[in-house]
């Protein structure tokens, strides 16, 4: 019951709001976004952990309501919560992360000088990517706010009020001054990856002076046009001319029709409301992150202030990504469907490599020490392999990640490869060395391993370079343990860790334990299936980890963290869709006797894990890429290994799907019959031998029919 009111309640806010950008009756797929898919969340225990993003595709500056009471809280938004405390500009990528460069608005009524905060309800409250509007009730004002890519529109409609105003805070440590109807000033606030002297200046204009308090009549409205800058003051001027001479509403259209048009490029039909609602959401999610950190100068130039070196450098930027995350399906995602973006996301990755001598691995905005693994390696390969990116900068990034297979960064640990010497020689990173989550790093150290040679190939690097790295690849054998047919730490003496438990989440992995980082040789599927012992082995493994039950050891951590609990609640035994390490394994089925066992699989967790919801995520969304997996696998494939051109196939969730391809081409998968089991699949009328297909047949323009 609770789920239809809401969903009737948001069917009656889009209808009751499309009057304000749009009068025309035809279908905008942005309106099947909810941007509270997720927000249900806190430390313990993550739906998403993402938060109402106001923003425009990969935007450099996003706005969010803020439920929190202090700026330092990660949870900024709070599905729960029911005072709204300000609006702030933010380009947090996680709570865990923190946020960056953050100021905020409040507007109030009445008392002034005092911890500002109203009660709101979702009941009057519309959250769309383009538009997002509140109302607060302790002040009698709705708040309306719509974006640009580095500006925003705020509209403020107050009621009759001898002292009304709009709080300005620029965060711990930054300033504002004003000078009429213009605030301006900067915030420093940030958890790292910046050099000293940080600085996001921002400036506010708006049509009554924002110092102090002003008198309003019912129903007065207050516009606001913000716009900050990583740069300068001046360039902050130049950003606000992105929203300045534009009235809300017409700020608002375009960026509707910029949604509509991101959203476009996949256009499903044929499936349930809730499905379509579900579908875009995560489509929204996948095409915020990384965001732009780059701007455009005075010339129509791109430009960027560097967290590398402190300067400002020419050329383009694209920060807040944990690679991690997201080179597992968010980055195919774009190279199949965004290809444009991925082409700058890709320039600015070697502006990094001429800025400093890493590649991030973790960015926001610079180097981050979160996470493990050399995944850049993911990243700049499937790219370069798809032809998206120039020679030039392909040499640039090929040195970085060379340097990075023999280095540490000095600070940040988690860019480079720690462990390297070990890596290198012993070929894997032992157990018992006093390096973290070793067995975790040596599967994705040798993963990326073999990125690192398909670039060198591309190259035509020589023989013997391509062949080291080509070689290491199959290091992940090292820390296979053939009696357990499960990874295992492995001592600098080669014996195994003892004792050894496959339900022990940490220690020799990530966020994870032995049943999920088994499957982590994306590039040797074959390779791992015969060390199993072969297809009925590797199938039984596959098979067991939805059998075993959901026990866990929590030792490593000292206390469950969120990811376990959300393993266990899912009912899907150790299966963990809720964290990364493991969302390509239903694919691997796909290498098996029994593919229908994946489908089914697969459409389980998009039925029963995924909704538009505000508890919509089963663990943190984390950038895109648990929604890049809603995506693929919505679309009926998944890209298991990045870097190779080979998707497999799973079970498509709409009778019909166009994506528009660059060039005018068009992949267009139909599904005939409700599935989730389809055993007759056909690309341009020619049934599969096996379950694959090349990203570059796919990307020619091609018909991919389930049956
Ligand atoms: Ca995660």
């Amino acid at each position: 019951m609770g789920t239809s009111m809401k969903r009737a309640a948001a069917v009656l806010a889009v209808c009751l709001f499309a009057g304000c950008c749009r009068e025309t009756p035809e279908e905008h797929l942005s309106d099947y976004v909810s941007t509270l898919v997720g927000t249900q969340s806190d430390w313990t225990f993550s739906t998403g952990n993402t938060y109402p993003a106001i923003a425009l595709p990969w935007g450099m500056n996003f706005w969010t309501p803020v439920t929190a009471g202090s700026e330092d809280d990660g949870w900024a938004y709070q599905y729960g919560a029911h005072r709204i405390t300000c609006f702030k500009q933010t380009h947090q990528p996680s709570p865990w992360i923190n946020d960056y460069g953050a100021f905020s608005i409040m507007p109030f009524t009445g008392d002034d000088g005092v911890e500002h905060a109203s009660w709101f309800s979702h009941k009057s409250e519309v959250a769309r990517p383009y538009y997002y509007s509140v109302y607060l009730a302790d002040y009698d004002v709705k708040v309306e706010i719509t974006p640009t890519e580095r500006a925003a529109v705020i509209r403020l409609t107050f009621p009759e009020s001898d002292r009304s105003g709009v709080a300005v805070n620029p965060f711990r440590g930054g300033e504002v001054a004003f000078d009429g109807n213009l605030a301006s000033g900067y915030s420093v606030q940030n958890h790292g990856g910046v050099p000293e002297g940080f600085r996001n200046y921002f400036v506010i204009k708006s049509d009554v002076p924002l110092e102090g308090t002003f008198a309003t009549a019912k129903g007065e409205v207050v516009t606001l046009y913000a716009a900050s800058s990583f740069i300068s003051p001046e360039q902050a001027l130049l950003n606000l001319t992105e929203v300045e001479g534009r009235s809300f509403d017409e700020v608002c259209a375009a960026a509707q029709e910029r949604w509509d048009s991101v959203l476009g490029r996949i256009r499903v039909s044929g499936g349930s409301e809730e499905r379509m609602r579900t579908f875009y959401s995560c489509l929204y999610r996948s095409t915020l992150f990384p965001r732009k950190f780059y701007e455009i100068d005075g010339d129509g130039n791109p430009v960027h202030y560097s967290p590398y070196n402190g300067k400002v450098e020419p050329g383009f930027l694209y920060t807040d990504n944990g690679f991690w995350d997201t080179f597992r399906a968010l980055f195919p995602l774009l190279n199949l469907v965004y290809p444009e973006v991925n082409a700058e996301i890709q320039a600015g990755l070697a502006n990094i490599a001429r800025e400093n001598d890493f590649l991030p691995e973790w960015a926001s905005p610079g180097h981050r020490d979160c996470m493990i693994g050399n995944n850049s390696a993911s990243i700049v390969a499937d790219a370069a392999l798809q032809g998206i990116t120039s020679r030039e900068d392909l040499e640039a990034l090929y040195k970085a990640l060379v340097h990075g297979t023999e280095n540490v960064h000095p600070s940040v640990g988690s860019s480079g490869r720690k462990g390297h010497e070990y890596y290198n020689t012993l070929g894997y990173v032992p157990y018992d060395a006093g390096i973290n989550e070793n067995v975790a790093r040596t599967l994705e150290y040798a993963y990326d391993d073999w990125c690192i040679a398909r670039i060198a190939e591309l190259l035509g690097r020589p023989e013997e370079e391509v062949a080291l790295y080509e070689n290491r690849s199959a290091n992940w054998r090292n820390v296979f343990d053939p009696s357990s047919r499960l990874m295992r730490g492995r001592n600098l003496d080669g014996s195994f860790q003892e004792p050894f438990s496959s339900y022990k989440w940490g220690d020799a992995f990530t966020e994870g334990n032995a049943w999920h980082y088994t499957w982590s040789v994306f590039h040797d599927i074959p390779g791992l299936r015969e060390a199993m012992g072969g297809e009925p082995s590797f199938r039984e493994m596959l098979d067991s980890v939805f059998r075993v039950p959901p026990v866990y050891d929590d030792s490593y951590y000292g206390f469950r963290i969120h990811e376990i609990t959300e393993m266990q609640v899912a009912d899907m035994g150790n299966y963990a869709h809720g964290n990364q390490p493991a969302q390509h394994m239903l694919y691997l089925y796909d290498w098996t006797e029994e593919p229908w066992k994946g489908q089914i699989h697969i459409r389980e967790t998009m039925d029963r894990l995924y909704s538009a919801a505000p508890d919509g995520y089963c663990g943190d969304e984390d950038n895109g890429q648990t929604s890049a997996w809603y995506v693929f696998s919505a679309l009926g494939f998944y890209p298991v290994c990045p870097g190779s051109g080979q998707y497999a196939v799973g079970t498509p969730l709409f009778p019909r799907a166009e994506v528009e391809l660059p060039g005018g081409r068009r992949l267009v998968v139909t599904a005939k019959g409700p599935g989730p089991v389809y055993n007759d699949i056909r690309l341009d009328g020619r049934r599969l031998h096996d379950r694959f297909l090349d990203a570059a047949a796919l990307k020619k323009g091609a018909k991919l029919s389930f049956r």
